[in-house]
Parts: structure tokens; sequence; C-alpha cells
């Protein structure tokens, strides 16, 4: 159904087959301050709209067009983003500059990025990863990118064209890895043929791929996109298992140990709309359809029941997570404690013989990675996919279907 808006004019889109009330909160409209119009008729919020109907939403505030509009809180100008949590709407330039103050704050809370550090973001073509490597640029780090494609049809192939781009058109250079080709399989195959979820393997792979690119390319730093939700729904998920190793580890930067190298987060002080928002108005081109193979994951209904409390109470998310680092994060700090040694294959940082990631290749690709010794077996399963990555998702969270 098309909606003519006015003050100013334009036209959307949106469903019918339902009551003006339905249509009129999609569009964020308060219905005591318009006439609805269809042909020469007015409608109430009670009357149903079909799909063939045009209508027209007309203001009736007197006093100037766009005067119920946002004002942006630093300048007053017509506001542009609407920032809930902060009770705050922003214009276009004032919002660009409050993603990079955010971003700014994050590395100086933590000193995530000194002077002399050879930084490389993680960029899988997605909003938040892309705004990252922007905003790393306009704040004058020299950052690579580092793409790992993962087979994944049409969707891998638009995010390593659409991360490439970005990189030509910024001048940066990228490291790409491809996993079939590196590595011997592709993600969709290994979640076939290995015992892991795909999702589990995948994650994985990433966390592999990304320090061994960082070792074998003398970075000192991996960036990574995870904003404010998603480290808000991992911290939710790894809570309700009080699952306190990787409590402890889940923070915006993990030190470089022996094998590792140091793990940023920048853009945990923003939420994904926010990161969504500064990627539009920079008029960055990225991946908007999700990985098709994630579909119903755990972590996705996390970020729901997130967003649920959100809608009602804004600000529970940034403070769910931010009040954990500054206040329970230290207590979980004695829960991480792993002895590491090298992969014997690899040599990758691991705590078994072999790493878990050679170990989900060599069964994948159906190989035998030498005779299992006794301590091999007594590694629990949810330990070797933590392990060879300061990362903190735990497999189950990946896992398709109700959890235990
Ligand atoms: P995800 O695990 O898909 O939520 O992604 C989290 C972060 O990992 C992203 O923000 C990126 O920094 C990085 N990432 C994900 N997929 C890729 C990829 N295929 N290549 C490089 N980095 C990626
Ligand atoms: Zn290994």
């Amino acid at each position: 159904m098309k909606v003519r808006l006015r003050n100013p004019d334009r036209e959307v889109e949106v469903a019918g087959g339902r009551k003006v009330h339905a249509v009129l909160g999609e569009l964020g409209i308060n219905p005591d301050t318009v006439l609805v119009i269809r042909e020469r008729e007015l409608l109430t919020r009670e009357d149903r709209v079909a799909d063939q109907d045009l209508i027209e939403i007309r203001p009736v505030i007197s006093g100037g067009s766009g005067d119920n509009r946002m004002k942006c809180r630093r300048c007053r100008e017509p506001a542009v983003v609407e920032v809930r949590r902060h009770n705050a709407a922003f214009c276009r330039v004032c919002f660009l500059r409050h993603v990079i103050e955010q971003v700014r704050r994050a590395i100086e809370t933590y000193d995530m990025l000194r002077s002399q550090d050879r930084v490389v973001v993680a960029v899988s073509g997605g909003k938040d990863s892309l705004a990252l490597w922007d905003v790393l640029l306009e704040l004058g780090y020299r950052v690579d990118g580092l793409y790992l494609g993962l087979g994944i049809g049409e969707y891998s192939n638009r995010s390593g064209e659409i991360v490439r781009a970005f990189a030509r058109d910024h001048g940066a250079h990228l490291v790409a890895v491809d996993l079939e080709r590196e590595y011997g399989f592709d993600v969709p195959t290994a979640g076939m043929k290995g015992s892991r979820s795909t999702c589990a393997v995948c994650g994985l792979s990433k966390r592999y791929v990304f320090n061994k690119a960082a070792r074998d390319h003398g970075y000192d730093v991996i960036a990574t996109g995870h904003n404010l939700d998603d480290e808000a729904a991992t911290l939710l998920g790894n809570t309700l298992r009080w699952q306190t190793d990787y409590i402890a580890r889940q923070f915006p930067v993990l030190p470089a140990e022996e094998g590792f190298a140091r793990k940023v987060k920048p853009l945990y002080r923003l939420s994904e709309l926010e990161t969504a928002a500064y990627a539009f108005l920079r008029g960055i081109d990225y991946v908007v359809e999700e990985c098709p193979l994630v579909a119903g994951n755990t972590q996705l209904r996390y970020k729901e029941a997130m967003n649920q409390l959100e809608a009602t109470s804004p600000g529970t998310k940034a403070q769910f997570l931010l009040s954990y680092l500054d206040r329970a994060a230290p207590l979980f700090a004695s829960q991480d404690v792993t002895t590491l040694t090298e992969c014997e294959r690899c040599a990758q940082p691991t705590t078994g013989r072999f790493c878990a990631f050679c170990r989900a290749q060599a069964q994948i690709l159906g190989e035998r990675l030498g005779e299992p010794r006794v301590e091999d077996n007594e590694i629990a399963e949810r330990d070797l996919v933590a392990e060879s990555s300061g990362e903190v998702m735990p497999a189950e969270i990946y896992a398709a279907g109700p959890t235990p």
C-alpha cells in the first residue's frame, strides 16, 4: 500500500490489510497529530486499509513545516537518527561524530590500540566490521582488512566483492584467505561432515584463521566488529548457563599471550542500529542479507529477548553489558585458567595435543591425526571449541533448536 506523507512530501510503501493505528505505529506517527485521508474520506485509527489503497497522512500541527520532527541534541538541526537509550537524536554530522567518539572512548578505556601497533580488522562484508574499518581509518590508524571466504554460496561471493570494493575505494590493504583453498573444506561441507554444528565449526574456523593470519602477516592486534547487541546477547547466554569461564573471557580487549595476538572489539559501546545507521550515512555498501545458514540460532533468540526488554526500558542492554564490564568482570577473572601448548600439527596454541581446528579439519577431511592419547579424550568437547580462541562463544549457543 502506498502512503503519501507531507511536510516534507514523500511516499512510502507499507503493508495494508490492517487497521490505521497499526500503519501509524509502524511509521512512528502519533495518531493525534495527523489526518489520515483516503480518496475524499477521513479515516479513524480503527478503520481498515487495504493493500491497493492510496492514503495520505497529513500533519495537523500548525506552526511551520517539520515542527514535530526531532531535533539534533547537539546542534538543533532536524535529526535523522534517534538513540533512545541516550534519550537523544542526532543530525547526520553530529551522529557520525557521536559514533567516532564512542569508538575513540572504547579504545582509550581499554588501551586497545597503541600508535606503533600493526592492526588488522576482520571484515565480513556486514555493516559492523565495515563501519569499524571506516571509523579506524577516519581516526587515522593504519589498519588493514582481513577477509575469510567461508564458501557459503552467493552470500560469500557477494561479501567478498563488497569487502574488496571497500578496500579499493579506500586505498586500504586487504588480506584475503579462502577456507576451501587454504584448508580443504568450506563451511557448508564442514557442517555436513563433522560432528559440530555448522555455526560452531564456522566460529572455530574464523577464530583460528584470524589468529593464524595475524601471526603469519605480523599483526599485533585483531579488531572485530562485535557490537553492543552481540556482546549483550552473548553475555546473556553465558549467564543463563553460568559458564563462568566464558564469562571471564568476554571482554572488549583480550591481551596478547603466547601464540595469540591481542583481540579488541572497539564497537562494544554501539548498538546494531547505530552501526547500521553509520554505514548507511557514510554511503558504505554492505551485505544486508544475513548468512543463510544461521536461521533460528540461539544467539538470535537472545538478541530478540534483549530487544524486548529494551523496547519497554531503553538502556537495559547497555546497562547489562557496561555494568558487567565495570563491576562484575573482575569477579570472574579467576575462572579463566588454561595452560597452553603448541598444536603438534600447526603450532597454534592449544590445551591438548592437537588444536580444536586441526581436529575438526581432520574429521571433515577423513584424515587421521596420529594415535590418540588418554589425556586427549579427557578434554571435554566444550573446552575444545573454546580453546585456540580467547573467544567466548560456547558451541551450544550456536546450536539450532532448543538447548538443554
Ligand atoms: P559474527 O561471528 O558473524 O557475528 O561476526 C563477528 C565479527 O567477526 C565480525 O564483526 C567481523 O569482524 C568478523 N567476521 C565475521 N565473519 C568474517 C569473515 N568471513 N571474514 C572476516 N571477518 C569476519
Ligand atoms: Zn592445529
